[in-house]
């Protein structure tokens, strides 16, 4: 306990418990139990208070690509924070960092994407395209294209309409969500959905479902599609090949917008500079943050391509839409070291080449481990599917308790990984090394056994 006194901790967790709501989380029984207190971070390591380490499996929340404890973001905040801590860019302003973000990440995107919008967030993102999908449709003469497909199990984030976007049902639940004119198709989750078709064929029946519900809605009432590359929250589900082909050719010949939710795919994690990349395909829009900062300061934003922002530019006239942090020049400065270093140390190219490789040839080790159903990977973002028996597919009754096993064990030795039901969630940071991998595997194999014997019981 380097930083704090025995008292001082007990008392933070008092306070914690008395004074700080947190996300997504049950303040009753977190209050009873406790809350973790991270103090520092390392590398690929976080610390408690009680000076514990952890190996951190899941890059905070899919984003400290970079690792923690990067000077040189430090360095550049400070420098931009003495400069200009802040100024807006509503009313005919811009500032040089937000300025340079804006080309970096253009220059990092194919080369139909030029623009970017910049937001706080993730969730202010997906809000974004939302209202700028629309507002498009009715600048080219097609006011009644309004709707949005989306899918369920998706996650879009906590705001009305990214909350609406997502598929989360116990999120609708609360707050009479999801708001009207957003739709929702079904996932392309072969394990855990189909029955007897190959994951190709069922690949191609998820995605067909896209063009039905165009038909129910009539294709001049839809704006616009909406779909993480690879699934995050809902449990790191990497479509079947034959998915997103299919829903590239739906969304062209049904003339609609497609919006690729890059918040957890961009900037590396997929080995490409973006999800979409890997699957070959173009969106019309997407929504960034995350791994655009590597979590170091909240900044967000829509990449647009020339389709939607010709129109913007040339013939909308004023967006009615902006945060007072678009673009925020500290947050800006901060991105754009992060994307300093991830060209720099080509980490990109280091997921694709390098430890994405030797992740799989570690997850090799673990494919016929007795409870492990499937293993997903791209690049490093992965997924163990946990299974009571293999051959027939079939899952443990209590997932959930599933999953928290294996977590809980891991968490005890010295490992973060997230639990989504029975799916176990890796996305480390992206500089992690050959023999973090190997630690990351030895202690996940160590949960693996520990569930298996618990579950058996
Ligand atoms: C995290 C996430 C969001 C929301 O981002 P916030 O910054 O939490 O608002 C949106 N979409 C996806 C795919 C995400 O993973």
């Amino acid at each position: 306990m380097s930083t704090s006194s025995a008292a001082a901790v007990s008392n933070l967790g008092a306070l914690d418990a008395a004074h700080h709501l947190h996300p997504f989380s049950d303040m009753k029984k977190l209050n009873a139990t406790g809350t973790r207190i991270i103090e520092r971070g390392e590398g690929c390591h976080i610390f408690d208070n009680h000076g514990k380490r952890y190996l951190d499996g899941f890059a905070g929340l899919w984003c400290v690509n970079i690792g923690y404890g990067r000077g040189e973001i430090a360095d550049a905040v400070v420098r931009q924070m003495n400069e200009l801590p802040y100024y807006n860019t509503f009313f005919g302003t811009t500032t040089p960092p937000a300025v340079l973000l804006a080309q970096k990440i253009a220059s990092h995107a194919g080369p139909a994407i030029n623009r970017v919008f910049f937001t706080g967030s993730g969730s202010e993102a997906n809000d974004t395209w939302f209202r700028m999908a629309r507002v498009y449709w009715a600048a080219v003469g097609r006011p009644t294209k309004k709707a949005v497909i989306a899918r369920r199990n998706g996650y879009h984030g906590s705001t009305v309409a990214g909350a609406s976007l997502g598929g989360m049902k116990w999120m609708h639940e609360q707050g009479d969500l999801p708001i009207a004119g957003i739709h929702h198709i079904g996932q392309p989750y072969w394990y855990g959905e189909d029955g007897d078709l190959s994951p190709e064929d069922f690949g191609l029946k998820v995605a067909r479902e896209l063009e039905e519900k165009i038909d129910e809605l009539g294709e001049d009432n839809v704006a616009a599609f909406v779909a993480e590359p690879i699934q995050g929250a809902g449990g790191v589900i990497v479509p079947p090949a034959t998915y997103w082909p299919e829903i590239a050719r739906i969304c062209k010949a049904r003339k609609i917008l497609l919006v690729a939710d890059e918040v957890i795919c961009g900037f590396g994690r997929t080995g490409r500079w973006f999800g979409h990349q890997h699957f070959g395909v173009e969106p019309d829009l997407a929504p960034i943050a995350k791994g655009l900062s590597s979590g170091y300061l909240p900044i967000g934003g829509v990449m647009v391509s020339d389709r939607v922002g010709d129109v913007l530019v040339e013939e909308v006239g004023d967006f009615n839409h902006g945060f007072t942090y678009s673009g925020h020049p500290v947050c800006a400065a901060a991105a754009l070291e992060n994307l300093r270093i991830i060209e720099e140390e080509r980490l990109v190219e280091r997921v694709h080449d390098d430890i994405g490789p030797y992740l799989a040839e570690g997850f090799g080790s673990l494919v016929n481990h007795p409870i492990v159903g499937e293993i997903q990977q791209v690049g490093l973002m992965a997924a163990i599917q946990l299974a009571e028996d293999k051959a027939s597919r079939r899952r443990f009754e209590d997932r959930e308790k599933a999953g928290v096993t294996v977590r809980n064990h891991c968490l005890e030795n010295g490992l973060v990984l997230r639990a989504t039901g029975d799916r176990m969630l890796f996305s480390p940071p992206l500089v992690i090394s050959h023999a973090e991998v190997d630690e990351m595997i030895d202690i996940t194999k160590k949960g693996l056994d520990h569930a298996w014997a618990v579950l058996r019981a």
